[in-house]
């Protein structure tokens, strides 16, 4: 009987086994075709300012919809369309819509002022990038200010030399460019100093426990102060509640991103959403006079 239940194990094993080769195989090749069966598309979630709550920008974020997968998430397919060598085509297709709306918006005056896009450490082994931008900034005439390029702590440490001088070339163009996740990764104060990057985003992790735990605030207070000394700016991201809200704006970090504000929204609700946070954020003065 024992022999019987082992040999069912085994055979319950290898069908799990191959069931997951299998789901694999199948997302890798729906991959492939996503972009080209235009399952691939982009929400922009709200950036504001911590000293006015005025929205300054958006981050794009990439989404899947595919017909037998249903929404898989960038967690899963972007690391998947990275070990495919899929993400420098599909970064090159996110930049390029980045750029289309940013331009749309900025003719509004409540619109977003610039787009922050991902890039995956990928996307810097050959030059393309650096072409990439110059072009999209090209093509919709839009000024450097209005594109920041999020990199994550490990594409300042892997292949540093090499990495170093396509920051240089990309900071020369004048887009700003964002250590995301940071406190999570290995990056050490000096390489935070030898790059010249002009804005943190700390990790929603270290929100996450403010303003309750000691440790955190500390944490966050340390970054801060740190980021201001460097003369960089900081995101907050993963801000939740109004009491993180709160805490972060009295700590004068510079802006705030995360579900308390808003979700990542489809292109169609972003300027609504803009036209309505930016007038309420209005200064109070105005407000208190048409109340009362
Ligand atoms: P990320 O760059 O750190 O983006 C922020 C993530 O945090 C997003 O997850 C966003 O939806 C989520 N988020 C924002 N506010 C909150 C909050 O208050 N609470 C919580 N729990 N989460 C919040 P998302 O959209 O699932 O993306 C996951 C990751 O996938 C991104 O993390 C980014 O590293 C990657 N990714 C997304 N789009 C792209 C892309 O176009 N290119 C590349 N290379 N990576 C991308
Ligand atoms: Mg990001
Ligand atoms: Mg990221
Ligand atoms: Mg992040």
């Amino acid at each position: 009987e024992s022999k019987m239940a082992g040999r069912n194990a085994l055979k319950f094993y290898s069908n799990a086994m191959s069931n997951a080769v299998q789901s694999r195989l199948e997302m890798e090749n729906e991959l492939r075709q996503a972009l080209r069966r235009d399952e691939l598309y982009v929400l922009y979630q709200p950036i504001i300012s911590g000293d006015t709550g005025i929205v300054i920008g958006v981050e794009a974020l990439l989404r899947w919809n595919n017909p037998k997968l249903g929404h898989v998430s960038p967690a899963d397919f972007i690391p998947l369309a990275e070990s495919l060598g899929l993400i420098s085509t599909i970064g090159e297709w996110v930049l390029e819509q980045s750029c289309a709306q940013i331009k749309k918006w900025r003719k509004h005056e409540h619109g977003p002022r610039y787009v922050s896009v991902n890039v995956s450490s990928r996307q810097l082994l050959n030059n393309v990038i650096v072409d990439d931008v110059h072009l999209g900034l090209a093509l919709h005439g839009l000024p450097a200010s209005a594109l920041e390029l999020e990199l994550t702590e490990s594409a300042l440490i892997e292949n540093s030399e090499e990495n170093q001088k396509t920051f240089n070339k990309l900071h020369k163009l004048g887009v700003h460019l964002a250590v995301d996740d940071f406190g999570i990764g290995y990056s050490s104060l000096s390489y935070l100093r030898r790059f010249s990057f002009d804005t943190l985003k700390i990790d929603r992790s270290f929100i996450k426990d403010v303003p309750h735990q000691k440790d955190a605030i500390q944490l966050v207070d340390a970054i801060l102060s740190m980021a201001n000394s460097l003369g960089m700016k900081i995101v907050a991201e993963g801000v939740e509640t109004k009491e993180q809200l709160d805490f972060l704006q009295q700590m004068g970090c510079s802006a705030i991103q995360g579900f308390y504000i808003s979700r990542p929204l489809a292109v169609d609700d972003v300027l609504p959403f803009c036209e309505k946070q930016n007038l309420a954020s209005a200064p109070p003065t105005i407000t208190q006079g048409e109340e009362s």
